[in-house]
């Protein structure tokens, strides 16, 4: 039997960041992998693909509307679909090969197939049984189904086929307005589909900050999204070319297509985890302590698989800090300062807490509010709607929240991030000088707006 110092199963931005992670502190290191390209969900058939299908249709829709403001007139805009996909496939092969080339360079060894637990300490691959002292579970989510619907992976698809569909849909129905729903809804409406989104709740993007969802979906309406809130979608058939999703209470929808985004569920099937003495929780998650021990000596989660925000960088630091404590008794993750980014247009980014959840806490705060429109930056951008949000103590001014709608919002959201890490007040972000012109001092504006001080507010 081969022996390792570690095994990680799975290698999505969970697993490959732990590998590589435990190779750096010396430890040796096996990486168990199903699939043949590397990079998991994130680099396979999410983030990635999700993400440049997002910039292309972006193009597309600028090209068409909008880049006639900036005196920029295209007599002919064509979409070629064929070439767009193929740009996105080519970027997820280019990056599944970099964690391949990282993984060699790490001296990490990679084993192919499914990785089940025959004992502890002890995993079976194929008909080869491989041993480690100690073992990452980092096995990630799949999509969710919803009884009732029918996925036929054709008609009625997931994620996976909505990101590589070859014709657009005259009509797409999504159901779900959570991120999934709302990003590739976004990229199918740009392409040109008329996009009804079916959503249980009485709003979208469940969890952000309530004002900010509210004016992200006043902003996806004027695209031409349709809404349809507090809708409880039942079932969805396929028939022919068409597929019908029913609704409780409300009037069924057929459509060319449909696309189930109503969340993901974690993968330990098969995973052999009753020969190690593991139960899930009732949502199916491994239990975990605060260093992401199992309740067994030597087997660690981390990931999609674990409770937390499913988010390629919340994996990502877990990675880090759960081979970081196994190897020096040391690894933390402040899951206060985990940003959250919506990739539509605009932009919807957030990290640390929201107005409810601080009023349901009883924590006194401040707010301070500045809209894009009175930024220099964003005007020579013309990208006027939205505004940044930042919410600090009432008494000890330390920033608790920064939630942004707008221009770049998901790259912007990284300086309030670092500020609620090293506990920064709002006068601390206020007084740190910011360049001009940059979309940045709209963060310098909303601080200093806390103070009801803000220079260019109105
Ligand atoms: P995964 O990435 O799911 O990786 C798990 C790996 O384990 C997989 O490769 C799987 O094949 C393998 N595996 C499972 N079981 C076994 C086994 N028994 N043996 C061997 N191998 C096994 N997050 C963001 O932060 N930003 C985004 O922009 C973003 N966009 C997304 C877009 C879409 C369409 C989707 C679906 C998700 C998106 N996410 C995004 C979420 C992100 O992809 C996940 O949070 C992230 O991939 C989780 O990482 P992980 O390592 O825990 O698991
Ligand atoms: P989600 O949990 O974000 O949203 C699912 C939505 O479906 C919710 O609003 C829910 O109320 C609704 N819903 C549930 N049942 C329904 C029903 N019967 N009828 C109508 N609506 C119903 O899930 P998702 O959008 O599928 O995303 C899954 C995960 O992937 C998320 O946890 C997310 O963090 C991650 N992800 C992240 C990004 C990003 O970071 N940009 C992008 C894509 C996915």
């Amino acid at each position: 039997m081969k022996t390792f110092d570690l095994i990680v199963i799975g290698a999505g931005p969970g697993g490959y960041v732990a590998a590589i992670r435990a190779a750096q502190l010396g430890m040796s290191v096996a990486c168990v992998e199903k699939e043949k390209a590397l990079g998991g969900t994130c680099v396979r058939v999410g983030c990635i693909p999700s993400k440049v299908l997002l910039e292309s249709s972006e193009r597309y829709a600028e090209a068409r509307s909008g880049i006639e403001k900036h005196g920029v007139k295209i007599a002919k805009v064509e979409l070629d679909l064929a070439t767009m996909m193929k740009r996105k496939d080519d970027v997820v092969k280019v990056s599944t090969a970099g964690v391949d080339y990282l993984f060699k360079k790490w001296k990490i060894e990679r084993i192919e197939g499914h990785g089940s637990f025959v004992g502890p300490g002890r995993l079976v691959v194929g008909k080869e049984e491989f041993g480690a002292k100690n073992i990452v579970i980092a096995t990630g989510s799949r999509v969710a189904p919803l009884k009732g619907v029918d996925v036929d992976g054709d008609r009625i698809g997931t994620s996976t086929e909505a990101l590589t569909w070859s014709d657009v849909p005259e009509h797409l129905v999504v159901i779900g307005a959570g991120v999934i729903g709302l990003e590739l809804g976004s990229v199918w409406r740009r392409l040109g589909s008329n996009v009804t989104v079916l959503e249980y709740l009485d709003r979208i993007l469940p969890g952000m900050d309530n004002e900010i969802a509210a004016e992200a979906q006043k902003l996806f309406a004027r695209q031409g999204i349709e809404f349809r809130l507090s809708t409880r979608v039942k079932s969805a058939t396929a028939k022919g070319k068409k597929a019908t999703v029913e609704c409780d209470g409300a009037e069924s929808v057929t459509a060319d297509r449909v696309l189930l985004a109503v969340g993901r569920i974690p993968n330990t099937e098969g995973l052999g985890l009753d020969k190690v003495g593991i139960e899930v929780d009732q949502r199916g998650r491994v239990p975990v302590d605060a260093h992401f021990a199992t309740k067994t000596a030597g087997i660690f989660a981390i990931g999609d698989v674990i409770a937390g925000p499913m988010l390629a960088h919340k994996a990502e630091d877990e990675g880090v800090a759960c081979v970081e404590h196994i190897s020096t008794g040391y690894g933390h993750v402040n899951y206060d300062a985990i940003p959250a980014v919506v990739y539509t247009h605009p932009e919807v980014a957030s990290v640390g807490r929201t107005e409810e959840e601080l009023k349901v806490a009883g924590v006194p705060y401040r707010r301070g509010m500045f809209p894009f429109r009175a930024n220099g930056r964003a005007r020579s951008l013309g990208e006027l709607d939205g505004r940044v949000k930042m919410l600090a103590h009432a008494e000890t001014d330390r920033v608790l929240g920064v939630h942004i709608i707008g221009p770049r919002a998901g790259d912007l959201i990284a300086e309030a991030a670092v500020a609620i890490e090293y506990g920064a007040s709002s006068e601390d972000v206020a007084r740190a000088c910011h360049a001009h012109p940059t979309l940045a001092e709209a963060l310098k504006e909303a601080a200093l707006d806390v103070e009801k001080r803000s220079i260019h507010g109105g």
